[in-house]
């Protein structure tokens, strides 16, 4: 199997970690007989001041003739005076819309290991693993009518709008993730208020019937954001709207316990982009001590996503649980107690031998 990738570094930490991302990917896909091809081309601060602008042509076009694209980080404070429309983010945001992308995907993970980063009780955590799939292209971020209106009470106004087909697809994007994990899928809404919920729970409660091996359960986004931080172990796969998602998602990343571990998937459009959570960390850039775990577990999941390579995507995560496990730290994570704190670098290298590891232990267990 081949497999051609655009990598983006971009910004400020983005090409310390997603070298550590490249490096362990290509040695797990490498241990699974696919052939890994790699583009790299700029996006962001690094682009406006090589070619002028945020995306440059050529990277837009390298994205879409790929089979997927990881991207670093973009942004960084000497941008932050020019306007809206020029600044590196909006290389992104355009990328995005390019892409196409209708499902993002965010794991919020509790490593033992780690769990005291966690502003949440151990006892709370524990065990926790939760995907969250967001519907990126609808809502209200998108659907008009939207504006501002004068007069002597000046006001705002926003639409909330949801097609059929545009639950009916993400919803089957939930399902087919829960069959791969614990075959369970929350559905958050708010039915009891909003016409949106009421035609999203009967969409999903209807498309739920073709994944009989699926436990659906609903629930008022209220109540999960309650949920979310006293019960985190009891879910599986969140399924829901771009709005409720995207404060949803950020609920969920305080699990993790460091901004540094969380990964994202952005899938379902013309080309996949996967991405850390974090951005491009002007404060510590440059200093080789950026955590590379959430872009690392960002390649775990283009391995999943794009090439169907399922396994090397688990020795991937167990990878990460391991070098966690074994004490290791980036300096996010020792909060000054580790020994010492290994730099990026060194976490990639740590990671990409334990993949081995892995992978070599499981064959010889299946092998007996
Ligand atoms: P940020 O995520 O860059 O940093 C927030 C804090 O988390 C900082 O203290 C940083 O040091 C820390 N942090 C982030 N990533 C880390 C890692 N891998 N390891 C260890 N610590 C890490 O958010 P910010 O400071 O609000 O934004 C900085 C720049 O990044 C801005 O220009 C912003 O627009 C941009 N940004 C880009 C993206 C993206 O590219 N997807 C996302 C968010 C912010």
């Amino acid at each position: 199997m081949k497999l051609h990738i655009t990598v983006l570094p971009g910004d400020g930490v983005g090409p310390e970690v997603t070298r550590e991302a490249v490096r362990v990917l290509r040695t797990a896909a490498d241990l699974y007989g696919c052939e890994v091809s790699f583009e790299e081309h700029t996006i962001g601060g690094v682009a406006i001041r090589e070619c002028g602008a945020p995306l440059p042509e050529a990277t837009a076009r390298a994205c879409m003739q790929s089979q997927a694209v990881l991207l670093g980080a973009v942004g960084g404070p000497e941008f932050d005076s020019l306007p809206a429309g020029q600044r590196p983010e909006s290389g992104l945001l355009a990328l995005r819309q390019a892409l196409g992308g209708y499902a993002n995907l965010r794991p919020a993970i509790a490593y033992g290991a780690i769990a005291d980063c966690s502003p949440l009780r151990p006892e709370i955590i524990k065990g926790a693993d939760v995907l969250i799939v967001r519907e990126l292209l609808g809502g209200i971020y998108f659907a008009e009518p939207r504006g501002f209106e004068s007069g002597s009470c000046p006001s705002a106004y926003n639409t909330m709008r949801y097609s059929e087909a545009e639950i009916e697809r993400v919803a089957h994007v939930a399902f087919q993730q829960a069959r791969m994990r614990h075959r369970k899928v929350t559905s958050v809404d708010k039915a009891n208020v909003l016409e949106t919920s009421q035609l999203w729970r009967k969409t999903v409660t209807r498309i739920a019937r073709e994944y009989p091996e699926i436990n659906l359960d609903h629930m008022y986004v209220d109540s999960c954001a309650m949920r979310l931080i006293t019960h985190p172990g009891s879910f599986d796969v969140i399924l829901t709207e771009n709005l409720f998602g995207d404060i949803l998602s950020d609920e969920a990343a305080v699990i993790s316990g460091s901004l540094g571990m969380l990964a994202s998937a952005t899938i379902g459009g013309k080309v996949d982009l996967y991405e850390p959570v974090h951005g491009s960390a002007p404060d510590i850039a440059g200093r080789g001590i950026a955590n590379p775990l959430g872009a690392i577990a960002s390649a775990a999941m283009l391995l999943r996503h794009s090439a169907r390579l399922e396994q090397a995507a688990r020795d991937i995560e167990d990878a990460i649980r391991e070098v966690l496990d074994a004490g290791h730290r980036t300096a996010d994570l020792s909060r000054g107690r580790a020994k010492r704190a290994v730099s990026t670098a060194e976490m990639g290298t740590l990671v990409e031998s334990a993949v081995a590891d892995v992978t070599d232990r499981r064959r010889a267990y299946h092998a007996v």
